[in-house]
């Protein structure tokens, strides 16, 4: 078991990897949406929270099975009226988004309030990803990269108010 979570977090990494997306992009959506909170944000901080949440089984099977789709539907592998609508990017198929949630759901719910927010200002990579004139199928990848932010962020926003109340309590 220790073997297959671990080969299932680097073939999640690697996903990632070869669709164009770096921790370092995914670290600057964090960055984007958390910076306005936290006084002195590092870019070390936001990486650091990625990589957390990167380790996560569930967040890890929501990349590997949203990004294959993509794969699928860039390589005309599946059946119709299903492979249409991932190509297209098709509005109401909403899919894409439930598998976002899942990952946002792991870390609870100012996760929902930063995915909403992301998927809507498309800073950095994403407004990349949903570039469609480059013939790539990024159908669930926008998706699960705003989500892995917004997960992160929600990571780092608690433990930032966990370090804070631990400093009041100090201070009694
Ligand atoms: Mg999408």
């Amino acid at each position: 078991m220790e073997f297959l979570n671990h080969d299932l977090e680097k073939t999640a990494l690697s996903l990632l990897e070869k669709r164009g997306v770096t921790l370092d992009d995914i670290a600057d959506l964090v960055y984007f949406l958390q910076s306005k909170y936290h006084d002195d944000l590092s870019m070390e901080e936001c990486l650091h929270n990625v990589k957390r949440v990167l380790t996560k089984r569930e967040i890890q099977n929501a990349i590997i099975t949203g990004i294959e789709l993509d794969i699928l539907g860039e390589q005309n592998k599946l059946q119709e009226p299903l492979l249409s609508i991932i190509k297209r990017d098709e509005g109401l198929y909403g899919i894409d988004e439930i598998i976002a949630l899942s990952i946002v759901n792991v870390y609870g719910s100012i996760g929902f309030t930063n995915y909403g927010y992301i998927d809507k200002m498309k800073p950095g990579i994403l407004e990349r990803l949903n570039d469609k004139s480059t013939g790539m199928v990024h159908t669930f990848l926008d998706d699960i990269v705003g989500a892995i932010a917004a997960a992160a962020s929600s990571r780092l926003a608690h433990r930032a108010a966990h370090k804070n109340s631990d400093e009041r309590k100090g201070d009694k």
